[in-house]
């Protein structure tokens, strides 16, 4: 940094000078961030990207550039020209704060109304307002500061991923809609009536062809869209870091990127990342009741109606024998949670979205005895049973769940990230990354009573799981899949690819596609495997939710410079909009009256 700011405009930047500069005489830009006028000093914040410098007008040396900066509003675009001198009031919290600028000539560069909200660290914008004028909510520090983050990651991805000889190739985003994964959305095509383009929800296909077409390993940071209900954590246009690699297995893939994983927590955090630990599906849903656990804290599921250890049985409590599962966590020091905590809990897992019907307790004791919210089902030796199965030490609190298997895993999930939470042991700068593997290759959908590609069509079935597509027992077939998961989100996910023309058939017949239907949809994936195309697999991570990872926050919002609101709408250009007449009609599109 220094020099290079040096323009026809400044010859430093606002968060550059030291108190080694004293003496100099510097030229300064950048936007008002507060001012104060004490009589005889007044005083302003100015700012640019890289900080906050302080001005100081005198009024007996230099009145009339004084009277000037008194006139001067927030936001107010100014060139200041002044010797750097030492603060008598030094502010330690920020770089700049042992100097000031002594301003001899002030140019006004542009006004400015006032803003709608502040532009501090803290600002009294609310989110519509801020979205509305996003122009300036990303003058403020913190979003800045994302946006340089996301750039920080953007840069060290490409240089990862170029050492590693990887190609970033550009694949169109006008395409063509499919029936599988989430809604496309469409453009509608001027020169050919009555047809769409559909905008890609991910490269996936081309990506594929570009390994027939021998690019060997191909990456992109590229746009994806997907019509979908938006949450916090989604928005219809999305950034993914794409890649696919040839002549691989699922084994180097996984090294390949825990590489890149590794390179980006070193290079942008400081953070030196352990090997990956790796688990399974099926062992993912048994032991956390989800395919992206939080791994930052134990508190594994254990179940008490296992059928070589049912330790909840016989005691004349309906809810839990007439239970398909039973399920337990242990929360750690946790007994003395009170009355009214443990009704908090209660209410918790009976909300609509969680669907329990109640929760069962148990506390252990200083002196090891137990007291649970069944005590008239279960005596002190039952009780010391569960303690037992749950690894239980005095002042542990046991909560339980039953119910219907998946229903109750599900809630169980829910129920230990909301204690894994109010035990603060879901600290957003500690990094727990996992690999799960083993994905089922397809998943029944009860509504359309059919199976759907857990992944996507593409995915190869495992080897020696093969047969079992053959046989048609289609549940039980495993896929060469593999998610990355960290802090209990899934950043990333791949497969290794089906490269066999006939068993790509074989897969698009399960999926209910007829030949003409897989023919029409997918014929020139299908007809380019039949000129060598070579065993190959990828895998692409969420971008945006990799920098909100990174960056400590839950919303992806805060880490894109533009983004839609819930409705899918960005308030700022008033987009979507209507089209006129004339549009429409070379578009080909009459509208339903
Ligand atoms: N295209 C896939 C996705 O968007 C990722 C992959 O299989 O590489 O989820």
């Amino acid at each position: 940094m220094g020099e290079n700011f040096n323009s026809m405009y400044r010859t430093n930047t606002c968060g550059e000078l030291r108190i080694a500069d004293v003496g100099k005489k510097v030229t300064l830009c950048g936007w008002v961030q507060k001012s104060r006028d004490l009589g005889g000093m007044t005083f302003i914040d100015l700012r640019d990207r890289f900080g906050l410098t302080q001005l100081a007008f005198n009024m007996e040396t230099h009145a009339a550039v004084c009277e000037q900066a008194r006139k001067m509003g927030r936001e107010f675009v100014l060139q200041a020209i002044g010797l750097v001198k030492e603060r008598e009031n030094k502010n330690a919290n920020i770089p700049t704060g042992d100097i000031e600028i002594i301003v001899t000539d002030l140019v006004v560069l542009n006004e400015a109304k006032t803003p709608p909200f502040t532009i501090e660290d803290n600002t009294d914008g609310g989110d519509d307002l801020r979205m509305k004028y996003r122009y300036l909510d990303l003058r403020r520090a913190p979003v800045r500061n994302n946006m340089l983050l996301r750039h920080k990651m953007a840069q060290q991805t490409r240089l990862f991923l170029d050492s590693q000889d990887f190609t970033e190739v550009e694949t169109p985003v006008l395409i063509k809609s499919t029936p599988e994964g989430a809604r496309d959305f469409v453009v509608p095509s001027r020169m050919n009536p009555g047809q769409f383009y559909a905008l890609p929800q991910s490269p996936q296909t081309f990506k594929q062809l570009l390994m027939v077409a021998g690019l060997d390993r191909y990456y992109q940071i590229v746009k994806c869209f997907r019509d979908e209900d938006l949450r916090a954590d989604r928005q219809p246009e999305f950034t993914q870091i794409d890649c696919e690699m040839s002549f691989v297995e699922q084994e180097d893939v996984l090294a390949m990127f825990e590489g890149l994983v590794k390179h980006l927590f070193h290079s942008v955090k400081g953070i030196s990342i352990p090997e990956v630990p790796r688990m399974t599906y099926a062992d993912a849903m048994k032991f956390y009741g989800s395919d992206k656990p939080d791994t930052r804290f134990d508190m594994r599921f254990v179940a008490l109606n296992n059928a070589e250890n049912n330790v909840v049985g016989g005691k004349n409590f309906k809810v839990f024998d007439e239970a398909e599962l039973v399920v337990a966590i242990c929360a750690k020091g946790a007994a003395n949670y009170t009355r009214k905590q443990l009704d908090e809990l209660t209410d918790f897992v009976k909300k609509p979205q969680i669907g329990a019907s109640g929760l069962v307790y148990a506390r252990v004791n200083e002196d090891g005895t137990i007291k649970s919210s069944v005590d008239k089902f279960y005596d002190e030796p039952a009780l010391q049973n569960w303690a037992k199965a749950c690894s239980a030490e005095p002042n542990d609190l046991i909560l339980i769940l039953a119910g219907s298997d998946q229903k109750t895993r599900k809630a169980m999930n829910e129920l230990r990230l909301e204690m894994g939470t109010r035990l603060g042991l879901r600290n957003k700068d500690s990094y727990a990354c996992l690999w799960v593997l083993d994905f089922p290759l397809l998943e029944f959908s009860e509504e359309d009573n059919r199976y759907f590609a857990m992944h996507h069509p593409f995915t190869a079935p495992k080897p020696e799981d093969v047969a079992l597509l053959s046989a048609g027992k289609l549940g039980s077939v495993r896929a060469n899949a593999y998610d990355l998961v960290i802090n209990g989100v899934e950043v990333g996910g791949g497969s290794v690819r089906i490269f066999n023309k006939d068993l790509q058939a074989q897969m698009f017949e399960v999926l209910g596609f007829t030949k003409e239907e897989a023919q029409n949809q997918f014929g020139f994936l299908m007809n380019a495997f039949e000129f060598g195309a070579p065993p190959h697999a990828g895998i692409a991570f969420g971008f945006d939710r990799l920098c909100s990872l990174f960056g400590g926050a839950e919303s992806i919002r805060d880490f894109i410079a533009f983004p839609k609101n819930n409705s899918g709408r960005d308030v700022m250009i008033d987009g979507p909009s209507a089209l006129d007449e004339k549009q429409l009609n070379e578009l080909h599109i009459a509208l339903k009256k």
